[in-house]
């Protein structure tokens, strides 16, 4: 007969790993959403490069066509926030409160959309278009393709659904602690948070959400009970 020391660790054994699984498939679903933004990019730009030909006026034409991209954008990241959300809740109850949370982080990521991706994306096109001649068709096109690795980013907000899911649902007091892989693709923001204890109302920001890694953010946010099994020293 098995010693209770030892009924324990097998059961933190099976915990431990179904963690390291729920870990590894989501990582695998967020780079999946993070090619989905960039795949609505690349289809918006071939688009966008067939009809630029037979503008007149390109400034208003690359105003108008971003806004539908945005458009695009976000009709995607709505259904894949929630989605996350759901994965993240693993089963537990949503609360009116949590639904809340949910739909501010989702205004918050199409804010960011139309504050910062879109303008950024203007300027660039403008400055490229300016240069169009003297750069050719090809190098102007390339530096546009290019920018996918900037949509893709928002796949940060994704991760952040996830993460956020237990925390929007959870007691004001419910302490989380975050951690990160502590590897060397750990970010300086995730790196200065690993370890260290938050709660709702203290969490600086999400996984994902304002750290220097934005989508590639593999941190977690842990609750008591889970984290005494966290292989996060050493762990595979
Ligand atoms: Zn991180």
């Amino acid at each position: 007969m098995k010693t209770l020391q030892q009924l324990r660790d097998s059961v933190d054994q099976v915990l431990w790993k179904y963690e390291i699984k729920q870990r590894d498939a989501n990582i695998k679903l967020t780079a999946k959403y993070r090619d989905e933004l960039q795949d609505v990019y690349k289809d918006w730009l071939e688009e966008f490069l067939v009809e630029l030909d037979d503008e007149d006026d390109k400034q208003e034409y690359v105003a108008a066509a971003l806004l539908l991209l945005g458009r695009r954008l976000k009709e995607l990241q709505r259904t894949r926030l929630l989605e996350a959300f759901n994965v993240g809740l693993a089963g537990d109850p949503a609360s009116p409160e949590a639904l809340g949370e949910l739909a501010r982080h989702i205004r918050e990521q199409e804010e960011y959309i139309d504050s910062s991706l879109l303008p950024h994306l203007e300027e660039h096109f403008l400055n490229r278009l300016d240069e169009l001649e003297e750069i050719g068709q090809e190098a102007f096109e390339e530096s546009l393709l290019k920018r996918a690795y900037r949509v893709g980013k928002y796949a940060g907000g994704f991760w952040g659904a996830l993460q956020g899911a237990q925390v929007w649902i959870s007691q004001d007091n419910r302490v989380c602690t975050w951690v990160s892989l502590d590897d060397p693709a750990t970010c300086v923001d995730c790196a200065e948070y690993h370890m260290k204890e938050f709660t709702k109302a203290t969490l600086p920001t999400l996984p994902g959400g304002d750290v220097q890694c934005d989508g590639s953010c593999r941190c977690l946010l842990i609750f008591e009970g889970i984290l005494e099994i966290w292989p996060y020293q050493g762990g595979p």
